[in-house]
This record gives C-alpha cells, structure tokens and sequence, in this order.
C-alpha cells in the first residue's frame, strides 16, 4: 500500500496526542503519522508539566448545568462507551469498570435536579441517588452509579505501543511554537506537510485563556475496590482512585489555581492521609497503616471556557488542528475530543479518510 499521501503530525504524546493519534491512524491509514513531544510515556521522571502522567484517573462526572458541560457531558458519554470496551476486551490496558460512589456534604442546585434512574456518567450506568441512611456523617447527598478507572502508566504506554505498532512514529523534541513543527520532519522530496494537530496540553502558554490548577495525590500500596469521592463545606476534596492491573491506590488530592510548586508538599500529604481515614474508614483504619508508595504533583492545563478544539489556518494551505486545556478531564473526555479533532480533519482536510 502506498504511503506517500501528506503525512500527520501530532505534537504532545499525553493522553490527548495519544488518543487523537489513534483516531487519526484508523481514519487515514495511508497516512504516515508521527507524534512528536518533549515527554512520553516512558519518561523516567515526568515533570509537572506532563499532567497525563499524574492523573488518577477516574471519571467522575459533572452535573450538565451549563452549555460548557453539556458538550463535555457528550464527549464524556462516547468516552465512556470506548473505556467500556477497552476494559471488556484489552485487559492489558489498564482500565477497569467499577462502581463510583460520591457524597456531598453542601449539595448545589447542580445535583438537586438529579433522579435515581437518570443518566449520569452515560447509559446504562445504573445510577441511584443514596437513601438519607447510606450517608456518611455530615453528608447530605450522595450517588452511586458504575463508571471506570485507569492506571494512567499502564494506559499511556499501551495506547503508544499500539499506535508504533500500526506503525506510527515518534520523534522526541521539544519545540518551540506549534508551528515549528511543520517543517521540522520534513524531507526533500517528500510530500510537505500541511497538518498539524496541537496536543500540547497548555498551548506553549501562548493562549490567555489558560491556567494550571495544582494536583497533589498519594499513591498508596493499598488497593480499594471502587472510587469514592467526598466534596466537604469548605470546598476541600478527598477522593480514592484504584489503579487497576496491582497499582495501589490514588488518595487525592488537591486542586491549587495558578500554583506552579512542583515539589510535593509534606503538610498536604499528611492532611490527605488524615482526611482519608476519616472520610472512608472502611480503607485503612489509621495514618500509620498507609504503604506510601510515592507523591504526585502535576499541573492540569486547565482552560476558561473548555478544551479548545478548532482548526487554525497557517498560510496558504497549511493548518493546525488545536485540541488542547482539557483541564481536569483530559481521561474521561480523550475519546470524545479526538474523534471530534478527526471531523474537524474530515471537514478541511484533502487527505482521504477511511470512512
Ligand atoms: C493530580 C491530577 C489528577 C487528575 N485526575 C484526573 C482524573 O481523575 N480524570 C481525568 O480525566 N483527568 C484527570 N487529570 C487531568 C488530566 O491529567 C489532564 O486533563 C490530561 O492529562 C491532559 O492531557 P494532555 O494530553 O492534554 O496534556 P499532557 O498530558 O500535559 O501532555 C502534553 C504533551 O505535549 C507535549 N508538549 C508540551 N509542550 C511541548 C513542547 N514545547 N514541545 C514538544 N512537546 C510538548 C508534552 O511533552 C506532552 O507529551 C488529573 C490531573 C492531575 C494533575
């Protein structure tokens, strides 16, 4: 089969590149596709900037209040239905269905419009509103519905190794603007390259519109059997997140708006542990029981106004394809975002796709 139709590029090899790169591969198989980032998932010690590797990950949804999460509601939902069937076919992927349990102890109007039997994290998700007595103390709302998590190593690694072995390729570098990437693989004689698709998770910081937001987590030896989060008065969060295939447990965690420390900090790992135990007892009965395998910090590329998924013309007949400030969602939305990045392609593009 000939491959000399205009290849892809896809900056960013986080969960995002990752994903978009593999619809992409499906999509236009005649293309030659490479995915070029500073960090992969192979990295010996990803910094803060690389989120995906820092992630739980589960996916807990949000209550549809807005037009913003209405969309993400959608793309969640498809997301959710392609986890599914990862989980149900490639146990080797790191991704596991489980049961997700929340309680609230300051329910808003968000969540008072909700009925047991609704869809929440997407069909067939069995979602039930907890009865007044299944409530921990102090709680005044809480759900119970299936939903999934990842181990984000695991998944990362799985989805690169797929895509090299569709033969994808991968080009480590750390670029200086989107656009340098258009002629950075280049070759005399080969066909120019016209696409770019910009997963890079904060856009080189050159959109106004992006902020990080903190997350420091736990990963503890102990492994639980499904992901609970309690959302307590003052705004605080305590959340656990098992990492299928043996990978322990995420104890969480933090969200901090435009704090850039990248060292874990001890205090937050002590009052994580702290609320842990008095949030979900049934875990770990004491501080000092806790096997701490490591702390997380990494900075979610948080955007105003959601993930920016729009082509950029560049020139005459080049353009870049941006998918990129997933925030705090980037997992539970990835399928969504790149089989929508792949429309958008579909829509301007003269590159044939399968169909
Ligand atoms: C503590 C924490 C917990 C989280 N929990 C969840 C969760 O439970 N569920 C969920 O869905 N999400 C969660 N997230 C959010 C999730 O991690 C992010 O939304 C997601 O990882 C964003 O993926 P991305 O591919 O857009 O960006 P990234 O993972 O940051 O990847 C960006 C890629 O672009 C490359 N890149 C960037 N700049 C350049 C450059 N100049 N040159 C070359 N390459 C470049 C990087 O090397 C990297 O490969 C969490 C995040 C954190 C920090």
């Amino acid at each position: 089969m000939s491959r000399s139709i205009e290849p892809i590029i896809v900056i960013g090899a986080g969960v995002i590149g990752l994903s978009c790169a593999t619809v992409l591969q499906s999509r236009y198989p005649q293309a030659v596709i490479t995915i070029v980032a500073a960090e992969f998932p192979d990295s010996n010690v990803p910094s803060a900037d690389y989120a995906s590797a820092w992630a739980g990950a589960h996916y807990r949804p949000i209550p549809q209040s807005t037009a913003q999460l209405r969309d993400e509601a959608q793309l969640a939902f498809r997301t959710m239905e392609v986890m599914r069937n990862i989980a149900r076919n490639s146990p080797d992927a790191g991704v596991a269905t489980m049961q997700g349990i929340e309680y609230v102890e300051n329910p808003g109007d968000d969540v008072s419009g909700l009925r047991t039997g609704d869809v929440y994290a997407g069909p067939g998700d069995g979602f039930r509103i907890l009865e007044q007595s299944e409530l921990p103390v102090g709680a005044k709302w809480g759900c119970d519905y299936q939903t999934y998590a990842l181990n984000v190593h695991v998944y990362c690694q799985w989805l690169l190794d797929r895509f090299v072995a569709r033969g994808g390729k991968v080009f480590q570098y750390h670029l200086s603007r989107a656009s340098e990437a258009f002629d950075l693989l280049q070759r005399d004689g080969g066909p120019p390259i016209k696409t770019v698709v910009n997963c890079s998770g904060r856009n080189f910081d050159q959109d106004p519109k992006m902020k990080i937001i903190r997350g420091q987590t736990v990963l503890v030896k102990q492994q639980y059997c499904k992901t609970i989060t309690r959302q307590n008065r003052d705004g605080s969060w305590i959340f656990l997140i098992p990492r299928p295939r043996h990978g322990g447990t995420i104890v969480g965690g933090t969200k901090e708006i435009g704090d850039f420390y990248e060292k874990a900090r001890p205090e937050t790992r002590s009052k994580l542990l702290q609320m842990c135990v008095e949030a979900f007892p049934d875990f770990v009965g004491s501080v000092e029981e806790f096997e701490v395998i490591k702390d997380n910090v990494g900075r979610r590329p948080w955007r105003d106004g959601g993930v920016r998924t729009e082509v950029e013309a560049f020139g005459q007949d080049r353009r870049i394809v941006h998918s990129y400030g997933a925030g705090g969602r980037g997992y539970e939305l990835s399928w969504g975002i790149a089989e929508r990045v792949a429309q958008l392609m579909g829509r301007n593009s003269n590159i044939p796709a399968r169909l």
